[in-house]
């Protein structure tokens, strides 16, 4: 049984260069706030100052209907003069009367003061929504520029997962199964290359000897006693994955002018390892 091991190796290429572009889809979030926030907080001050102005208005239209009433009372009031019976009668209306100008003039006093307060909050409005426009035309170029670079990071990364997934389903799925229940535990590193001098890439731990001779002829998924990983042999011990290699086969190359004699690949010297069976525990 042979273990795909440079396919191990290569979706965990994969799945870094997939949290690479992850993160970067994530930037561009808070960059696109930093540059909206001060249109934004214009907008919420146009809002504010509109919903004030017509609450004032609404007052200076209750003051006005109330001044109003006066002017009625108040006219009612001098016809009645022209009935009264004795002057106690007429003292009393044209006191009525006084009363009624008096909290007339306090309402008009008032809807002036109210006329004068909506004339300094329409300019003040109006010189918000010109400062929110000059915001938003700013804003805009910048904020397109931002949308769209984070969209072509987001087809970038769809791309990859995609690859990834094709990737992964051409994998035994004992040997995936593996390799994502080590990833399920929020490790970031499954798979480790044995280094030249026999260790565990990930945590330097030393491999038996038995169990590097397994990795380097892929016979079965080892992992490392110390961090757990799956090793494979060293990247040199394999035509180093082109980049290219993981999108598809490489092309083939036409056939060289002289055939070269195909040479079964020779079999890489073991590491010299004492033919004692050392008990490799079950
Ligand atoms: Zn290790």
């Amino acid at each position: 049984m042979t273990i795909q091991l440079a396919s191990l190796r290569e979706l965990q290429k994969l799945d870094v260069d997939i949290a690479a572009a992850r993160l970067i889809v994530a930037t561009f979030d808070p960059k696109i706030e930093v540059i909206e926030e001060p249109a934004l907080a214009l907008e919420s001050e146009v809002t504010r100052l509109r919903t004030r102005l017509q609450e004032v208005e609404l007052d200076e239209r209750r003051v006005e209907l109330s001044a109003d009433e006066k002017r009625v009372r108040s006219k009612k009031l001098e016809e009645r003069l022209t009935t009264v019976r004795n002057v106690r009668e007429e003292a009393a209306v044209h006191a009525e009367i006084d009363m009624v100008r008096r909290s007339l003039e306090g309402a008009e006093q008032e809807a002036l003061t109210l006329l004068d307060q909506i004339g300094r909050m329409e300019e003040r409005l109006q010189e918000s929504q010109e400062a929110l426009e000059v915001a938003q035309a700013e804003v805009e170029p910048k904020r397109d520029e931002l949308v769209g670079q984070r969209e072509a990071a987001k087809i970038e990364l769809a791309g990859l997962e995609s690859r990834r997934d094709l990737f992964a389903s051409g994998i035994e799925s004992r040997e995936r199964d593996t390799y994502e229940r080590i990833l399920a535990g929020g490790r970031t590193v499954a798979v480790a290359d044995l280094t030249e001098d026999g260790a565990c890439g990930n945590c330097f731990s030393v491999i038996p000897l038995q169990l590097q001779n397994q990795i380097l002829h892929a016979d079965d998924l080892i992992r490392c006693e110390g961090c757990g990983v799956i090793l494979t042999p060293p990247a040199a011990e394999e035509p180093a994955a082109e980049e290219s290699a993981v999108e598809e086969p490489a092309a083939e190359e036409p056939a060289a002018e002289e055939p070269a004699a195909e040479e079964p690949a020779a079999e890489e010297p073991a590491i010299e390892e004492p033919a004692a069976e050392e008990s490799a525990a079950g």
